[in-house]
């Protein structure tokens, strides 16, 4: 990351940061964007931020992303100053503006660049390792949706158009499988008669949001345990991170995301398809976390849907999966030939699993919900 540094360095006197630069250096395990974190001498206080460039191959617009996050940053900020919440400073981002007041600096090579205090004495995990971290990340994502119910001013930018929206990665599936480029149509069979099968189901979010059934909200879209920062000191979670895909859609989506991704022990890419499990333990803890803070405001038609938000979810990822199979592994980065068929298969395993469970599941939630 030399070359990044060098123009980091360049225009990071753009930013409205005072005191002398001790130290930069490459920081954190995104997966997504470049993160640095430097070092201030602020009159012998030392004060750290971080910096960011943004992918400009998954984010088309960096301008309208910042624009969400800064709105969505302020909006909790304000929230937790007006019920006057300690520790607040690290309970949302802080954007630091450039010197002329833009949430963004761009390069000499046209990068967009951005920069967060640093949230201090905390961390981030990559797995939720028990059921109570499971709670942990679902109280996290609740308060995160409830904070930005009444977000008000315009819809916020479509970060990716259609990011969630099984009917447009359908049409683009459909159209990966008719042309059959890499001959890989054959070896995948079974998948795709499942996804085939499954294609009406799988739309009912987008059809629900569309038909008004139920409601447009603001969604962070990538709620994964490493982005939640967790209090060195055992004071839980303190802030939902990683702004870049908050935009408009469905309270299921994260919901949804969470239930694929918590619930079983199994990594994404398993092979061994009888450890994608769906564990009902996790699932209660999920809910239960989720439900501490969301209750207040999902409505009927939200909770109906609870269990068939997380199936949905899982879905659309393993019909992603597969399309960039058929269409020969552009976009998710593979270790071995098969990778996105052996996700592909993982994902649908864990809908088999759900299914098998869906009585225990629905049971679940109409006893949380009902109270
Ligand atoms: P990506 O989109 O690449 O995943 P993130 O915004 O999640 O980027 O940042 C990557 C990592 O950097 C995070 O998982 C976290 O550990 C760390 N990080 C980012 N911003 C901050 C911050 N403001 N304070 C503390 N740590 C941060
Ligand atoms: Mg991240
Ligand atoms: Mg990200």
């Amino acid at each position: 990351e030399r070359g990044k540094i060098s123009l980091l360095e360049e225009i990071i006197p753009q930013f409205a940061i005072y005191g002398e630069l001790e130290n930069l250096k490459p920081f954190g395990k995104g997966h997504i964007n470049d993160t640095f974190l430097s070092t201030w001498n602020q009159a012998g206080a030392r004060v750290r931020y971080t910096h960011q460039r943004i992918n400009d191959h998954v984010f088309a617009k960096p301008d309208e992303v910042m624009d969400n996050i800064l709105r969505v940053a302020n909006h909790i900020a304000k929230k937790l100053s007006d019920q006057e919440i300690p520790d607040r400073s690290r309970r949302a981002l802080t954007v630091i503006l450039s010197r002329d007041g833009k949430p963004w600096v761009k390069d000499a090579d046209g990068g967009w660049w951005r920069s967060y205090c640093f949230i201090e004495n905390a961390h981030a995990r990559e797995l939720a390792e028990s059921p109570e971290e499971a709670k942990l990340l679902g109280q996290s994502a609740g308060l995160f949706q409830k904070q930005l119910a009444d977000l008000g001013g315009p819809r916020l930018f479509e970060a990716i158009p259609n990011f969630h929206n099984m009917e447009t990665r359908y049409t683009r599936f459909h159209e990966a499988l008719d042309k059959d480029e890499h001959k890989r149509a054959k070896t995948s069979e079974k998948e795709t008669a499942f996804l085939l099968e499954n294609e009406k189901r799988g739309g009912v979010l987008i059809r629900s949001m569309r038909e008004g059934r139920i409601p447009e909200r603001i969604c962070h879209n990538d709620t994964k345990m490493n982005n939640i920062l967790l209090d060195d000191a055992g004071g839980g979670s303190l802030c939902v991170i990683d702004l870049d895909t908050v935009m408009p859609g469905s309270s299921l989506f994260d919901w949804g995301d969470l239930v694929r991704t918590v619930t079983t022990r199994a990594e994404e890419d398993e092979r061994d398809l009888s450890k994608v499990i769906f564990d009902t333990a996790y699932f209660r803890a999920l809910l239960e976390g989720y439900l501490s803070e969301a209750r207040d405001f999902l409505i009927p038609e939200e909770l109906k849907l609870l269990v068939e938000a997380g199936r949905n979810i899982t879905q659309i990822m393993g019909l992603r999966f597969l399309t960039d199979y058929l269409e020969g592994d552009h976009y998710y980065h593979i270790a071995r030939p098969d990778h996105n068929l052996d996700r592909c298969r993982n994902q649908l395993a864990l809908i088999h699993s759900m299914d098998n469970q869906w009585d225990e599941a629905e049971r679940i939630v109409k006893e949380l919900t009902i109270a």
